[in-house]
């Protein structure tokens, strides 16, 4: 058996992982880092599978730790990009009220955006139709939010990785974490032991069972939320401007099937937020333990009996639509002229690292971090932790961790 020491030691190499090793490196040159990721390489999960827009922060509660760092980051993220020349789309989005409750919700979101220094207008439906013709709305109206932008997730990635890599920091891929001993922060990794002086957890969808093995986080669990897409057929004669999002449930971490123009100019039209039947559940029955299932089914029915925050609504709406003709349906919400063929199948398919609060029964909303035995723990990293994963690893090393 090895043994190797590292004065941090980061576990999961996604975004947040990357971006925290980074910030303690820039803080400490002289320290050691060290990222810890299972797969072959980073990127292979959230990171790498996410719809790549740089939310503006208009949906977050004002005092949410989300709102603190996701306008920020996406200026940063965006700045990132154009100083690295990677590709950035300036889109802008609409979001429309989808049915007669959601009209009210306008009025709330506009005055977030104020609060959380969004540029944000309200249309008229003139300027809707003129703007984005093809745009369903319940009363007509529409918000437009002008800084939203769209990045390749998987160019930033790499370049992040490249920036970690060039200032000293190791990235060992492949390997298991094992038993973790956090009063004398030994970690098992593969056949070798680390000794640590402070640990890191972004682990992702794997955040609630890494956090478990320092004796955190117990009352978190993972409840995974699968995103399918769908990509709208280019013949379908719906042209779409800008990014069209349907005004959201606030009561639920999720924002409704909604189009995504990539990079490359495909419409993706999605994501679902269905109930997936393992964290890594992406196709089929891949992913799935008879364990996770039980654990899976089991919170998922305390949920749906409980009817708390419109779960009930939400696993309704949501479980229908791995089926197309009820995705289509959730899709002409916002796009009215749409018909099942016009949706094309796609290979792209992420899964939502939801951490449900044991103690209240409910999903959690915010980003979350922890605190444990000479480690910390980056729980509930959902949407919009890309376009934050800046300043989100700033006040990570400001309040979390000793640098
Ligand atoms: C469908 C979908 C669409 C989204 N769209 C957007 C968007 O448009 N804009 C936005 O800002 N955000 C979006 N998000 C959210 C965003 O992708 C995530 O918030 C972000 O990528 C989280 O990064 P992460 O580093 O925490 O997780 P991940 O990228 O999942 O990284 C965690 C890493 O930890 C590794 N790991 C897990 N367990 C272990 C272990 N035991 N040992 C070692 N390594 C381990 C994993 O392999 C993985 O590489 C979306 C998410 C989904 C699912």
């Amino acid at each position: 058996m090895g043994a190797r020491t590292a004065d941090y030691l980061v576990i999961g190499a996604g975004i947040v992982g990357l971006t925290v090793a980074a910030e303690i490196k820039r803080r400490r040159p002289a320290a050691s880092v060290l990222i810890l990721e299972k797969e072959d390489k980073p990127g292979r999960h959230s990171s790498g599978r996410n719809s790549g827009v740089l939310h503006s922060g208009i949906y977050y509660p004002p005092a949410s730790l989300k709102a603190k760092v996701c306008g920020a980051g996406a200026k940063e993220m965006a700045a990132y990009c154009e100083a690295r020349g990677l590709p950035l789309k300036k889109l802008g989005k609409i979001l429309v009220p989808a049915a007669a409750v959601d009209v009210p919700q306008l009025d709330l979101l506009l005055e977030r955006g104020r609060v959380n220094d969004v540029d944000v207008v309200r249309l008229s439906a003139d300027e809707l139709k003129r703007m984005e013709p093809e745009a369903g709305s319940a009363n007509g109206e529409a918000l437009f939010v002008r800084s939203t932008s769209v990045v390749s997730s998987s160019d930033v990635l790499a370049s992040v990785v490249s920036d970690v890599r060039g200032a000293g920091i190791e990235i060992l891929c492949g390997g298991q974490v094992g038993r973790v001993d956090p009063e004398r922060r030994i970690l098992h990794w593969g056949g070798d032991s680390i000794a640590y002086g402070h640990a890191i957890n972004t682990a992702g969808l794997h955040a609630d069972a890494v956090a478990h093995l320092f004796g955190s986080g117990e009352r978190y669990t993972l409840l995974p939320f699968k995103g399918i897409y769908w990509k709208l057929d280019p013949s379908s004669g719906i042209a779409v401007n800008h990014l069209i999002y349907p005004v959201p449930d606030l009561r639920v971490p999720f924002l409704g099937v909604h189009t995504t123009t990539a990079i490359d100019g495909t419409v993706y039209v999605g994501p679902t937020a269905v109930p997936a039947f393992g964290r890594e559940n992406y196709r089929g029955l891949s992913g799935v333990t008879p364990s996770e299932l039980v654990r899976i089914g089991s919170h998922l029915a305390r949920q749906y009996l409980s009817g708390r925050d419109g779960f009930r609504r939400l696993a309704w709406q949501e479980g229908r639509r791995y089926f197309k003709p009820w995705f289509a349906e959730a899709a002409r919400a916002i796009l009215p002229r749409l018909r099942p063929e016009h949706l094309l199948p796609s290979t792209k398919v992420g899964i939502r690292a939801q951490m449900l609060d044991k103690e209240t029964g409910s999903l959690v909303t915010d980003f979350l971090v922890e605190k444990g035995r000479s480690s910390t723990h980056v729980l509930n990293a959902i949407s919009p932790a890309f376009t934050s994963a800046f300043p989100l690893a700033r006040h990570i090393c400001d309040d979390w961790v000793p640098v």
